[in-house]
């Protein structure tokens, strides 16, 4: 496997610098950063819902890294699995079942190790899962707003643009990062927020905010384990021309005689 494809070491193989040791050290970055924002996530959740978020995914997720940590031979499907369990135990309310179940059935995906096609797999089945279980979509204002573009961002970027997988990853996170602005001037449907109706208009989502926190620390460990800097990537989203490109435009013949 190329450098570029990997994670880490080989395709599932463990010992030194193997992918299962890149994700056991996401998973650790994982927890450290949740554990860091632990009081904005909460302050988040009790704005729009019971102020419980950050001490369900810092309990859940000091819990994850440790039981991956124990791991003998940590292989990527196994560490997946192992941290999905343990959140499913461990961070309980709506999102535990979400994060942690759906990491539970996407991890079969990293079967063989952790390549671009894998990963996109990975990413796919999660989201569904999540959409499954929780039955919310873009626009419902919740963690599904983040995941959404980020999954779908990922996807295109490796399939379609044929992006190293550290750039679609950075590409990832940058479409999850708007995926939770975009859940500030929106209205609950989903979740707790929702029983507040239309008060639940600008504030922003917990778990949309808790997933975008993940995706940045897995971005930066896959950097880590590549010894590669994290990629700066440009917005996806149509950008507004600037005002030399609008004045060429209006001096443009072909662009006379329009509307
Ligand atoms: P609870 O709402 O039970 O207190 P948490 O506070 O841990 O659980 O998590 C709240 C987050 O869970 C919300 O910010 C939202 O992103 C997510 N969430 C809640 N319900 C759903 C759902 N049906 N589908 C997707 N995500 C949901
Ligand atoms: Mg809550």
């Amino acid at each position: 496997m190329s450098e570029e494809e990997s994670a880490g070491g080989g395709a599932g193989a463990a010992g030194a610098g193997s992918d299962g040791e890149a994700v056991v050290a996401a998973v650790e970055a994982v927890a450290e950063r949740i554990e860091a924002e632990r009081a904005h996530l909460t302050d988040l959740d009790s704005a729009i819902g019971d102020a419980d978020h950050g001490g369900n995914m810092a309990r859940g997720w000091a819990a994850a890294a440790e039981a991956a940590r124990d791991l003998d031979d940590p292989d990527p499907q196994t560490v997946c699995k192992t941290v999905g369990k343990t959140l499913m135990a461990e961070v309980g309310g709506a999102s535990g079942p979400l994060f942690g179940g759906s990491l539970v059935f996407a991890s079969a995906d990293l079967d063989g190790g952790v390549t671009a096609e894998s990963a996109v797999a990975f990413a796919e089945t999660y989201l569904e899962k999540v959409e499954d279980r929780g039955d919310a979509r873009v626009g419902d204002q919740t963690m599904v707003d983040a995941l959404t573009p980020a999954v779908h961002t990922f996807k295109k970027s490796v399939e379609t643009d044929d992006l190293p997988p550290l750039e679609a990853l950075a590409k990832a996170v940058d479409a999850a990062e708007r995926g939770v602005a975009f859940t500030v001037p929106i209205r609950a449907k989903k979740g707790r927020a929702s029983y507040l109706g239309w008060r639940s208009v600008g504030h922003q989502d917990p778990g949309a905010t808790s997933t975008l926190y993940i995706l940045e620390e897995v971005l930066a460990t896959a950097a880590d384990a590549l010894g590669a800097e994290i990629p700066d990537v440009d917005a996806t989203s149509p950008t507004i021309p600037d005002e030399d490109a609008a004045d060429d435009e209006a001096t443009d013949p072909a662009a006379e005689g329009g509307d």
